[in-house]
């Protein structure tokens, strides 16, 4: 049975377990990296990163509203990677659960053919073996019938597991549940993914590859005044 992920911002508290125990699981090493003045660290999805919890900021008013998405490959139903592959079984679906997954042949594709393709910009590559890199659900936890480590790690809530039709169902209701609060909630492309994302916002106010070509950038204007503005974590109040 077809399998989905849930991730329920308005749970998320950016505590970064689930991009962590990613990369515990996946026996990853630390990376020395700056601190660039934001909570997002490291700046983006590298081939040591295949989860991300984005952090962004925006001037409402004189408040400053606190966005999370923890980013990850969305597993596209007919994903855009897997058409743009140029190499047999470099790129395949898993039938029995949907996951996207990257084989030992990927080493062989042309990195920015298959990157440009993603309406989420995730593919990334080892340095080293060239193979072309992303989540793969956790394909061996889950053949285990275990959870996925970030589902497994997130404490809040916010990372959801299951049956495709269930996680659809759960989504449904988490909506119907913020929207009372947040009339801007909505729901990330829910028929074409496998993870499908809960936001309470706007999604390009998240990340600019949150929903595909929209840019959330904010500007400098904004930069500057968040600085003496008060602040409040968007979805957070909502509870049920
Ligand atoms: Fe491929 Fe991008 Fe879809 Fe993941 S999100 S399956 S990398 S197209
Ligand atoms: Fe958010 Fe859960 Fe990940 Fe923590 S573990 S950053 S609460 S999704």
């Amino acid at each position: 049975m077809p399998k989905a992920i849930f991730i329920d911002t308005t749970r998320c508290t950016a505590c970064r377990g689930c991009q962590v125990a990613c990369k515990e699981w996946k026996n990853f090493p630390a990376v020395p990296t700056k601190q660039r003045g934001t909570h997002q660290n490291p700046p983006d999805l590298t081939h040591y990163n295949f989860k991300l919890v984005r952090f962004s900021e925006h001037l409402e008013g004189d408040v400053v509203q606190w966005y999370f998405f923890p980013d990850q490959c969305r597993h596209c139903l007919e994903p855009p990677c897997k058409e743009a592959s140029t190499v047999d079984g470099a790129i395949i679906r898993d039938d029995a659960t949907g996951a996207v997954i990257y084989t030992e042949k990927s080493s062989k594709e042309d990195l920015e053919t298959v990157r440009s393709a993603c309406p989420y910009n995730i593919p990334r590559q080892d340095p080293v073996t060239k193979r072309l890199v992303k989540c793969d659900m956790c394909i061996d936890r889950v053949r285990a019938n275990l959870l996925p480590m970030c589902v497994k790690s997130c404490a809040m809530g916010a990372m959801n597991f299951g049956n495709r039709e269930d996680m659809l169902k759960l989504a449904g209701e988490r909506l119907e549940a913020v929207k009372k609060e947040f009339p801007k909630a909505s729901l990330l492309n829910q028929d074409d993914v496998s993870v499908i994302y809960l936001v309470a916002d706007l999604p390009a106010k998240y990340h600019e590859f949150a929903v595909a070509g929209v840019s959330g950038s904010m500007t400098r204007k904004q930069m500057l005044a968040r600085i003496f503005a008060p602040v409040r974590k968007i979805g957070q109040q909502v509870r049920g």
